[in-house]
């Protein structure tokens, strides 16, 4: 590989040539140490001469695709929790899991292949805890990591709260909407949680309706609510939240039918795999005993 110091399994990067971590809630990307471009010294740029023998300054050709993607994660707002996070680490428990997993697999493989304007979005939906925001952030990881695509990650409970926030410190509702809407590929987390009054329903028609009508953006999305209704027949009684509404009650007609015509709809079912690591009650109890 030219410009690169060694490519001998680096022990800290596996020769990933970077490194991801958890860098105060936010994902970091970083270059790894054992990655120094001979091309411009590890400065990112090097001294070209145009037609008339001037010189000029520009990005390096050989690591300033890699130094870019990275640039790009750090700018993505994925949170730090899963800079680990990968296809590779999923998990899936049951049939309907992993139809989700190969569905998110497929998403990636048809990238490249797909047309720009007739590409899908997804939407992953299901109860808590069934790993929802580990495949859409694997995918959005990929996409940059490996395709060098530019795209966003917004909690959108947590982006109301900022807007809200926002009303009193003088900061415009826009101003912190748009990176998302102009973002090409952008994952929306926790899709329809919140009360959805009046207001939140503007915000989310606002991010819907812009999403929808740039042809060429991707959205993808996770929600705890269904397209169903219907309680399912061999549903767990426990997982209530994802079956008291459906996502059509929650966002209403407009929203959900915008939504069906720019997304595939993903289910996933089963229990959470996070209770699944707390200790028994009975382990509980012994303990204040
Ligand atoms: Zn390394
Ligand atoms: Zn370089």
């Amino acid at each position: 590989m030219v410009g690169t110091k060694n490519n001998n399994n680096c022990p800290k990067c596996s020769d990933q040539k970077y490194h991801l971590s958890n860098y105060q809630g936010k994902l970091r990307a970083i270059l790894c140490s054992c990655f120094l471009c001979k091309e411009c010294d590890g400065e990112g740029r090097t001294f070209r001469q145009n037609d008339k023998g001037m010189a000029y300054l520009a990005d390096c050709s050989f690591c300033s695709p890699l130094r870019k993607r990275l640039r790009l994660l750090n700018d993505s707002g994925i949170p730090g929790k899963f800079s680990n996070v990968t296809l590779e680490s999923y998990q899936p428990i049951g049939l309907p899991n992993k139809k989700a997993f190969s569905r998110a697999k497929d998403f990636l493989e048809d990238f490249n292949i797909i047309p720009k304007k007739l590409r899908r979005g997804l939407i992953f939906m299901g109860g808590p805890g069934l790993g929802k925001t580990h495949l859409v952030v694997s995918i959005l990881k990929q996409l940059i990591l490996e395709e060098g695509v530019e795209g966003k990650f917004v909690d959108f409970f947590q982006l109301l709260s900022d807007i809200r926030h926002g009303y009193s410190h003088d900061q415009s509702e826009m101003s912190l909407i748009e990176p998302y809407l102009k973002t090409n590929v952008l994952v929306i987390d926790e899709l329809a949680k919140g009360r959805n009054n009046e207001w939140e329903q503007t915000i989310l028609d606002q991010f819907i309706s812009s999403r929808y009508n740039a042809a060429d953006k991707l959205t993808l999305f996770t929600t705890n609510y269904s397209d169903d209704d219907k309680t399912p027949a061999d549903s767990n009684e426990q997982i209530t939240s994802f079956q008291k509404k459906s996502l059509e009650e929650k966002v209403g007609d407009r929203i959900y039918s915008r939504l069906s015509q720019m997304c595939d709809f993903v289910k996933m079912e089963g229990e959470d795999y996070r209770t699944k690591i707390k200790p028994p009650p009975r382990m509980i109890r012994k303990k204040h005993s």
